[in-house]
C-alpha cells in the first residue's frame, strides 16, 4: 500500500480535549476523527487494527463451536417490552420512532433479538448447547462519552450468547469463554486480569470482567498480592473476614415501615418532593439507636422508567410501591441515608450500610445505578460484610489486597433464565417436558480493547503495535524517492515482502526524512525499512520500533530478518 494513496491524517499537536495518552495518539496519527461526542469514524489504519483484532476474536470464538451472525441494529420495543428493560435500561438506550411513531432501540446489547430468535426456531434439547456470536456496532448514550474509543456512544462489540439445557452445560460454555478470552487478550499484547464483576443490573450469578491494567481506568480493582484472587470492588458487598469492632453491634431489627406522615417529615428534612421518597424503612439497632434508610425516586434513570410506562401505555402511573419494585428488579438507587432530629445514627451502622452497597449514596444528591436493595441491603448480614480495602487479607486467605486500576475489555455472564423465562423462550426436554432455557452472555469491548493496547504500548513519539495487531507489518522508507537507485531498491522490497505475506506501507510522499521518520514513529508499525545511501550497494536500514535497535542489512537477507 502506497502511503500517498492512504487516508492518514495526522497532527502535529496534542489536540485539547484528549485527556489521556489513547486519545491523543489515535488522533494525532490519523487513526479517527470525532462526529460527536463519543462518536468517531474509524480511518484507514484504525480499520486494518480493527480487522486484526476481530480476527483474533473470530478465530478463539469458533475454536470454542461459536457460530457467527449478524443482528438488526434496529430493535422493536416490543421485545423489550416484554422484558421490562425498555422501562429499565434508563436513558443509556437509543431510543427512535419510525415514520408510523412505532418505538424502536438502537441495541446497547441484544439479548431480547437473539432470545426471540432462538426461541421461534429452537424446541429441542437436541439442538442444545448453541452458542452464536457477532461482532457489530452499539449504542449506548453514555452520560460521560470520554476518553475516546474507551467510553463511546456508538462502538464495536463483540457479544456472544449461549443456550443450554442444563448449568453444567453453561458452566463448561462460561469455562470455554473465560479461555478464550484469556487467549484474545493475551494475543492482542494486552496485560490484563479476570477479576470477579458486579452482577448488578443484569441479575446474573457468576460473572468475571477482564480487565486491561491502567492507571486511566475507570474500575478499580482488588487483588491478591500472592494469588489469583481479584475483584472489580464495585461488586458489592465483597465479603472479607476483619476483625470486627470490639463493641459487637447488635444486628438491626426493623421496627415499622414508615407512614405517609412520616414519608412527608422524611421529605421535609431531606428537601425532596414527597412523592419522591418511596419508602422508607426504620431500623431498630438497640433501645436507644435508631438507623433510616429512604429509599428514593429522584433518580433521572428512575423518572424515565416512570415516564416511558406512561409513554408506552402499558400501565397506569406507577405507585410508589410498584417503582420501588421495579427498582428491585433491574436498576437500584438508595438514598441517602437519612437522619431524623429524634434518631440518631450511629457512625459505624451508617458506614456498614454505605460499605454495603450503597458506596456513599448518602452524599447530597449522589446515587449508584445497579444497586439492589434485596442485595445489598440484607440487614442481617451488615456486622459481617464491608467494603475490601487496602491491606487487607484477601479472602480465599493468601497474601493481602493490593488495589489497581483497570479498564473493562471483556465480561463474561450467567444470566440463568431471566430471558428465556420472560420472553418464552422454552425447549421440550427428553420426557418431553416444557423447560425455560438457561443462557450466558458474553462481551468484549471491540473498539476500546483497540485503545487498550495503545494505553499500554506508546512511547512519547507514539504508538508501538505489538505485532499480532498492527495495521502494517512493515514501514518502508525511501530516504529520497527522487533518486533512482533507493526508488528501484524501495519498488523491489516492497514487492518482495508483499509476496511473503507480509503487509507494507510504502512511504512514496515527496517529504523530508525528518517528518517520514517522525510519522513512522507515530503510526507505530513494529517494522521500519530505510532506504537511503547504501541502496547502490543493495544495503538498508531495519529499526525496531519497540526497542529503538537499528542494524543495517544486505537486501537478500531481509526477508529472513523481517520475519
Ligand atoms: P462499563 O462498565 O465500562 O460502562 P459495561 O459493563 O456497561 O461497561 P457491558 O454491558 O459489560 O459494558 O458490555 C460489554 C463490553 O462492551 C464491556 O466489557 C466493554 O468492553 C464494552 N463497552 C461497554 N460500554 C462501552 C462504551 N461506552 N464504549 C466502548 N466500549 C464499551
Ligand atoms: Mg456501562
Ligand atoms: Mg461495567
Ligand atoms: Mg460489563
Amino acid at each position: 500500500m502506497k502511503q500517498s494513496k492512504m487516508f492518514i491524517p495526522t497532527l502535529r499537536d496534542v489536540p485539547a480535549d484528549a485527556e489521556i495518552k489513547s486519545h491523543q495518539l489515535l488522533l494525532r496519527a490519523g487513526y479517527m476523527r470525532q462526529n460527536a461526542a463519543g462518536i468517531y469514524s474509524y480511518l484507514p489504519l484504525a480499520k486494518r487494527v480493527l480487522q486484526k483484532v476481530e480476527q483474533i476474536i473470530r478465530e478463539e470464538m469458533d475454536a470454542i463451536g461459536g457460530a457467527e451472525l449478524l443482528m438488526p441494529t434496529l430493535q422493536p420495543a416490543e421485545l423489550w417490552y416484554e422484558t421490562k428493560r425498555w422501562f429499565n435500561f434508563g436513558p443509556e438506550l437509543m431510543r427512535i420512532k419510525d415514520r408510523h411513531a412505532r418505538d424502536f432501540a438502537l441495541g446497547p446489547t441484544h439479548e431480547e433479538v437473539v432470545t426471540s430468535l432462538v426461541r421461534d426456531e429452537i424446541n429441542s434439547y437436541k439442538k442444545l448447547p448453541l452458542i452464536l456470536y457477532q461482532i457489530q456496532t452499539k449504542f449506548r448514550d453514555e452520560a460521560r462519552p470520554r476518553f475516546g474509543l474507551l467510553r463511546g456512544r456508538e462502538f464495536i462489540m463483540k457479544d456472544a450468547y449461549s443456550f443450554h439445557t442444563t448449568k453444567e452445560s453453561l458452566d463448561e460454555v462460561y469455562q470455554d469463554m473465560v479461555t478464550a478470552y484469556s487467549n484474545i487478550f493475551r494475543r492482542c499484547g494486552l496485560n490484563y486480569r479476570a477479576v470477579i464483576a458486579d452482577s448488578g443490573a443484569m441479575g446474573g450469578k457468576d460473572t468475571h470482567e477482564f480487565m486491561v491494567l491502567s492507571d486511566v481506568g475507570e474500575d478499580t480493582i482488588a487483588f491478591s498480592d500472592s494469588s489469583d484472587f481479584a475483584a472489580n470492588i464495585e461488586m458489592a458487598p465483597v465479603v472479607v473476614n476483619y476483625e470486627k469492632p470490639e463493641e459487637e453491634l447488635a444486628p438491626l431489627e426493623k421496627v415499622e415501615t414508615i407512614d405517609q406522615k412520616t414519608i412527608a417529615e422524611v421529605s421535609q428534612f431531606l428537601n425532596v418532593p414527597k412523592e419522591k421518597c418511596l419508602k422508607s424503612l426504620l431500623f431498630k439497632v438497640d433501645d436507644e439507636k435508631y438507623v433510616l434508610v429512604v429509599v428514593r425516586g429522584d433518580h433521572e434513570v428512575n423518572d424515565v422508567k416512570v415516564k416511558n410506562l406512561l409513554e408506552a401505555k402499558k400501565v397506569e402511573l406507577a405507585t410508589p410501591e410498584e417503582t420501588s419494585e421495579l427498582f428491585k428488579a433491574e436498576i437500584g438507587s438508595i438514598g441517602p441515608i437519612g437522619i431524623r432530629n429524634d434518631i440518631e445514627i450511629i457512625a459505624d451502622v451508617a458506614v456498614q450500610y454505605v460499605v454495603n452497597g450503597v458506596c456513599g449514596a448518602n452524599e447530597t444528591n449522589f446515587h449508584y445505578i445497579g444497586v439492589n436493595p434485596e442485595r445489598d441491603f440484607q440487614v442481617s448480614q451488615y456486622a459481617d460484610l464491608r467494603f475490601i480495602q487496602e491491606g487487607d487479607p484477601s479472602p480465599d486467605g493468601q497474601g493481602t489486597i493490593r488495589f489497581a486500576k483497570g479498564i473493562e475489555v471483556g465480561h463474561v455472564f450467567k444470566l440463568g433464565t431471566f430471558y428465556s423465562e420472560s420472553m418464552k423462550a422454552t425447549y421440550l426436554d427428553e420426557n418431553g417436558k416444557t423447560q425455560p432455557m438457561i443462557m450466558g452472555c458474553y462481551g468484549i469491548g471491540v473498539s476500546r480493547t483497540v485503545a487498550a493496547i495503545v494505553e499500554q504500548h506508546h512511547d512519547e513519539h507514539g504508538i508501538i503495535w505489538p505485532a499480532s495487531v498492527t495495521p502494517f507489518d512493515v514501514h518502508l522508507i525511501p530516504i529520497n524517492i527522487k533518486t533512482d537507485a533507493q526508488k528501484i531498491l524501495a519498488d523491489q522490497i516492497y514487492e518482495r515482502l508483499t509476496n511473503e505475506s507480509l503487509s507494507v506501507l510504502y512511504d512514496d510522499r515527496m517529504e523530508r526524512p525528518g517528518v517520514k521518520f517522525a510519522d513512522a514513529d507515530l503510526l507505530g508499525f513494529p517494522i521500519r525499512i530505510t532506504v537511503g545511501k547504501k541502496a547502490e550497494e543493495g544495503i538498508v536500514e531495519i529499526k525496531l520500533r519497540k526497542s529503538g535497535e537499528t542494524f543495517e542489512v544486505p537486501v537478500n537477507d531481509l526477508v529472513i530478518k523481517v520475519k
